[in-house]
Formats: structure tokens, sequence, C-alpha cells
């Protein structure tokens, strides 16, 4: 696993049809599928996977953005007690209605992209 985040953007958002998402980055390379996956273009650049069984979200990949790497939502694990978010990505796009204080970091962009934390007044201001 490369990183853990909530995801709180307007394309997980509603790609996933929830307030916000928990999901880990992992290396493409040694990464494989059982099972029915479909996938789509979500936008330019995005591909996103989903079961055709049930149509549960899979997978999030932007090669342009992040090459060689999948980005997966924690519920679809078999077990995701051992995933924890270790930051939230995004936050300014959040629903007004969401507020998080578990004192995790929140960032305006991804925070690998040179966005700093904001502060506790801009966050919760
Ligand atoms: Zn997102």
């Amino acid at each position: 696993m490369r990183w853990a985040a909530y995801c709180h953007c307007e394309s997980c958002r509603r790609a996933s049809s929830a307030p916000f998402v928990a999901l880990f980055g992992m290396a493409d390379e040694g990464l494989t599928w059982s099972g029915p996956v479909g996938s789509y273009a979500s936008s330019e650049d995005v591909e996103r996977g989903f079961c055709r069984s049930c149509g549960s979200p899979l997978f999030y990949r932007n090669p342009v953005r992040w090459p060689n790497e999948t980005h997966i939502p924690a519920a679809t694990l078999e077990d995701p007690s051992d995933y924890a978010p270790k930051a939230h990505v995004y936050y300014s796009e959040r629903l007004p209605w969401i507020e998080m204080r578990d004192g995790l970091p929140k960032y305006d962009g991804t925070g690998d992209d040179g966005t700093r934390p904001l502060t506790d007044d801009e966050a919760h201001g």
C-alpha cells in the first residue's frame, strides 16, 4: 500500500454514491482481479472499474497523473479493518454537512501535489 486517505472530491463521491470514499493506492504490479470486472472512462484519462455481478466500484486509475498506480476503495477489501486512512484529500470539496474532527491532516488537494495541510480555522471555519 502506497498511501491511504479519505477522498472528498466530487467525482469520487458521485462515482461511489457516498459522501466521501476511503481509498488506498497500490502499485499495478502484482494486482490481479478475479471475477467479472468492468470499467468505463469517467473523465479524460480516468478509468473506473466495477464488479459486473454486483456493481460495486472497484478501482480508479489515471495513468497520466498516477502512472502504474491503482486506487482502490477500502470497503471492497475482504477485511477493511486492516486499513487505516492517514489523511483527508480534496477536503475543500466536501459536502457542507461533513465535519471531520479525527485529527488527521486535511488537504485542499492530495498533499503530494504540493498542497499543505489546512489549519483548523481553514478546515472548520
Ligand atoms: Zn476523489
